[in-house]
């Protein structure tokens, strides 16, 4: 049976939107209530997520005002025509992203649950970025954004301190291997120093919500697969043994090993996922 998945509430007015799993092409969104209307934070992929998920922020009865894009990744940026009158902020490297068509065939061969939908998506398109993130700023008086990197190189985290609440987008998998085949694992694995100060509790990108703990598994994570493409040993036993996905070692370290060289490129394992190796 297809689980129902609804808006948890983490504090007044600010809420995930939780889609179980994790895995490929299942992603988290968020909303944060102000008093002149909501943002929301991402917009998952296909139609059969980002429908339900607009339905519940409709029935929250406040103008939607603002979308912010964590970044270009497909499964949180495929759903912005569901917000068609929200200002939409991202990163230069977002709104350049959503400007080039989109990789169907790629998108296809790596999440083939989806195949049908993306034929939907492909006739739908995105949105347009409208305001560029440019450095850290208050969006509202709930709402800041914080230009990273390390997932890729236009990452945006939100957050929102009233509520202690951080919305870390990709920069966060719980639960789920991430997948670093733009970014770069030892500025990101760094990066997550200054993510656990900002927020007790962290919406991930994709899986469950956590804290530090969880963000200090990935961190260690991210240094193995540094430590393994600089000639160390094979990722140890950790808590990384239950998560999803593991397949991605295999890019996480290859993406490593080319940077190293100079190489800002797709790594092999990647492409092959995608069908063109
Ligand atoms: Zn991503």
């Amino acid at each position: 049976m297809r689980q129902v998945t609804t808006l948890t509430e983490l504090g007044d007015g600010v809420y995930a939107w939780l889609q179980p799993g994790g895995e490929s092409g299942v992603s988290n969104a968020g909303v944060v209530v102000d008093d002149d209307g909501i943002t929301v934070i991402d917009t998952l992929m296909v139609r059969s997520q980002w429908e339900p998920f607009a339905a519940a922020v409709e029935a929250l009865d406040v103008p939607i005002k603002r979308t912010v894009l964590t970044h270009a990744h497909v499964d949180h940026v495929g759903g912005t025509k569901a917000f068609p009158k929200a200002a939409i902020y991202a990163s230069q490297q977002t709104s350049d992203a959503l400007d080039l068509a989109m990789r169907l065939d790629a998108y296809k061969a790596f999440m083939p649950a989806f195949e049908e939908e993306f034929d939907d998506l492909d006739e739908l398109g995105t949105r347009p970025v409208t305001h560029l993130i440019t450095g850290a700023a208050s969006l509202t008086p709930r709402v800041e954004v914080l230009p990273a990197e390390g997932h890729t190189a236009g990452d945006v985290i939100v957050l929102v301190a009233d509520a202690d609440v951080c919305f870390a987008g990709d920069l966060c998998f719980f639960g789920v291997t991430p997948l670093a085949f733009q970014g770069d694992p030892a500025l990101w694995a760094d990066m997550l120093d200054a993510v656990v100060e900002l927020a007790d509790t962290i919406v991930p990108g994709h899986g469950p919500i956590g804290s530090e703990t969880e963000a200090r598994a990935l961190q260690s994570y991210l240094r193995h697969c540094v430590a393994a493409a600089d000639g160390g040993p094979p990722i140890p036993a950790g808590p990384w043994d239950s998560w999803l996905e593991r397949e991605r070692d295999a890019i996480n370290i290859e993406r490593v090993e080319l940077l190293a060289r100079g190489d800002d490129v797709i790594p092999p394992a990647m492409l092959k996922a995608i069908g063109f190796a």
